[in-house]
């Protein structure tokens, strides 16, 4: 049976899917709508300890309305695989909630209307690690957790821990390299997989 907390964690989640869905503000929704497009909010365990947080929903993501389930998804999957973790056991999300169009890079102007919405499911989540998946999610995670002063690029950045104070409590920001990096340069598949190495003692 569902717990009280469990209920109301889904609700709240469940109210930030409303709240995107409903954005008519935002520059990404008539693209959203005139593709027949969905957005993507985020999906896994309102329990997990570590959030993984990847930029913006890829074109599979945004037909199915669900995170990662594209080439770099299936990557993604094959991390957690290699360290005995499966999705169910983990959150994953985005910045931003839909896609933009020819799968550009998000602009400032979409990541901060969209990072509210990051903003609630760690206030609602309360993961004990976040996980940034390329170097836009880990600039806004350094950021908000004003860790500015410690920011590297991510080539030096990666597979290392910050500690960060959140309003609920201490957690560690782990930065790690998007795996679609992986899909255009094979060595880093090898990166990506030492680095996960890491992310086990957090799970
Ligand atoms: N890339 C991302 O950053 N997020 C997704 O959900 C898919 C691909």
């Amino acid at each position: 049976m569902a717990t009280n907390e469990a209920i109301k964690r889904h609700d709240a989640l469940k109210k930030i899917d409303d709240d995107v869905v409903a954005l008519i503000s935002s520059p990404l929704y008539a693209e959203r709508i005139k593709n027949n497009m969905l957005p993507v909010i985020g999906e896994g365990n309102h329990f997990a300890k570590i959030i993984f947080v990847g930029e913006a929903p890829g074109r599979n993501e945004a037909k199915t309305g669900r995170p990662f389930v594209g080439a770099a998804g299936k990557f993604l999957n094959e991390l957690l695989s290699s360290i005995g973790a499966e999705r169910e056991d983990v959150y994953i999300t985005n910045i931003v909630k839909d896609r933009p169009p020819e799968n550009r890079d998000p602009t400032p102007e979409e990541i901060a209307l969209y990072a509210p919405f990051l903003d609630r499911q760690i206030e609602i989540l309360r993961p004990k690690t976040i996980a940034t998946l390329g170097r836009f999610s880990m600039n806004y995670i350094m950021q908000k957790f004003n860790l500015d002063f410690e920011i590297e690029p991510i080539s030096k950045a990666h597979g290392k821990t910050y500690t960060a104070h959140a309003a609920f409590g201490d957690i560690a920001i782990l930065p790690l390299y998007h795996p679609a990096v992986a899909l255009y340069n094979g060595a880093m598949r090898g990166v990506l997989k030492k680095d996960f190495e890491i992310v086990k003692n957090f799970l």
